[in-house]
């Protein structure tokens, strides 16, 4: 028998409470609506990624107040290692909106503190998955897998990249979408710096990138991401080349003979906001399920906690949230959003053109201002920089980029 629908409607039902919905959540609440925040795990609860909160993400915390009490580690300089073995340090600097570090911290943990914050200002927790969505009366009617039905005058999708709730409302066209799957597993090592690499795998260059970040505690987070388009088929690559990277990383000397890794979780990837119409009326997709996550690099979760505020300023606000919130995205994420992701595509295709591309920039002879502004332009870091070392190359690589893709499929959205 079919339960109860809860009392009242709620202002916002928010689907997801991971850092995209989370972050929604808190300040809707904080904002006086009455917020449900519904997630299909309870928390904490862990979740696959590289655990590393860049330095947009650090300044936005600090912004919003949230309470990180979590075990972590601030890194800076990272390493850029080619094919060849060669190396491209990609040194951190303070810009002016953002510090020169990002933070490691475990998902289980950082999750819980963002979603113990939206609790805090009195966003109700439901423990529930939501199975299907669908508007009704001017507001939304979500059913839940326990039986329950929540009415909402506005939704919130923060599902992750896989969204049911973008799926339900017609806003996610797949074909057109831009997917990756990245698997990551722990491995009780030291490890002193972060390291990205660009291998080859089965005589090509591996489409996407491995990585072996810092350790936090004696423990360190190792995976490879993969890109797809919007093939989902193709994500098993991710999970065969793991076991190969493990031994490159044993090899160039980053990992002990001994390492062994543990707790491996993979997930997709939507990127580049593309095949999403983010919103409509008074439902706003935020996070993963509107494809923030960076084409070139892989970090998502800046992006979702910033688009979760936007989102909720939206429905907050005065004007029609869907034209504020569309405008937010077209002003901060999408300009680089949709070029990185012309020149993914173009990369992905090219392979021989890439790893040349990679060849030089991680050869003995590029100059170091090179790895500054590859670090600041990959990373999204431009607006905001200021002054920093390598802002006028990365600059100029911005410029030579957009107009190099400026005739892109993906630059028309
Ligand atoms: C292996 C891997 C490594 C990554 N590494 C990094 C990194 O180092 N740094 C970085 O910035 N980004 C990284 N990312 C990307 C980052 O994880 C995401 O961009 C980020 O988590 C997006 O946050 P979100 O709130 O939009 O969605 P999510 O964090 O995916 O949260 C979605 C939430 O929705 C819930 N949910 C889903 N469906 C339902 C439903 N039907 N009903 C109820 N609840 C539901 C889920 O349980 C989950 O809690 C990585 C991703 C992967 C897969």
């Amino acid at each position: 028998m079919t339960k109860p629908s809860l009392p009242e409607p709620f202002d916002v039902a928010v689907v997801g409470a991971g850092p995209g919905g989370s972050t929604a959540a808190a300040t809707l609440a904080a904002g006086g609506a009455r917020v449900a925040l519904i997630d299909k795990a309870s928390f904490p609860r862990d979740k696959a990624c590289g655990d590393m909160i860049g330095p947009r993400g650090v300044a936005l915390l600090r912004e919003l107040g949230v309470d990180l009490r979590a075990p972590k580690r601030v890194v800076g300089d990272m390493l850029l290692v080619g094919p060849s073995g060669g190396r491209l340090p990609l040194p951190a600097e303070s810009g002016d909106s953002y510090p020169g570090h990002g933070w490691l911290v475990s998902r289980r943990d950082f999750d819980n503190a963002l979603f113990q914050h939206a609790l805090s200002f009195g966003a109700e927790a439901v423990v529930a998955r939501m199975s299907h969505v669908e508007s009704e009366r001017g507001g939304f009617s979500l059913k839940l897998d326990n039986g329950r039905r929540i009415q909402a005058k506005a939704v919130v999708g923060a599902d992750g990249a896989t969204t049911q709730v973008g799926r339900d409302l017609g806003m996610v066209e797949e074909g057109a979408s831009l997917y990756g799957f990245a698997v990551r597993a722990y491995l009780e090592e030291e490890v002193p710096i972060p390291v990205i690499s660009l291998f080859r795998h089965q005589g090509t260059l591996f489409p996407g990138y491995g990585w072996i970040f810092a350790d936090v505690e004696g423990v360190a987070n190792f995976g490879v991401g993969v890109g797809v388009f919007a093939d989902r088929k193709r994500a098993s690559l991710a999970t065969q080349s793991l076991p190969h990277y493990l031994e490159l990383l044993k090899r160039q000397g980053w990992l002990s003979a001994k390492a062994r890794p543990a707790r491996r979780l993979g997930g997709w990837l939507k990127m580049g906001g593309l095949g999403v119409e983010a919103a409509r009326g008074t439902a706003l997709l935020v996070g993963d399920a509107a494809g923030l996550v960076n084409p070139l690099q892989g970090e998502g979760i800046h992006a979702a906690m910033d688009s979760g505020l936007a989102a909720a300023r939206a429905l907050l606000g005065v004007g029609e949230p869907a034209q504020v919130y569309l405008a937010h995205l077209r002003m901060t994420h999408l300009p680089f959003a949709q070029t990185a992701s012309a020149l993914q595509r173009i990369a992905l295709s090219h392979p021989r053109l890439a790893e040349a591309g990679i060849r030089a920039l991680t050869s003995r002879y590029a100059p170091e201002v090179v790895g500054s502004a590859w670090g600041l332009y990959w990373n999204d870091l431009l607006r905001g920089a200021g002054r920093v070392r390598g802002a006028t190359l990365a600059r100029a690589m911005a410029t030579a980029f957009d107009a190099f893709t400026r005739t892109a499929p993906e630059r028309r959205g």
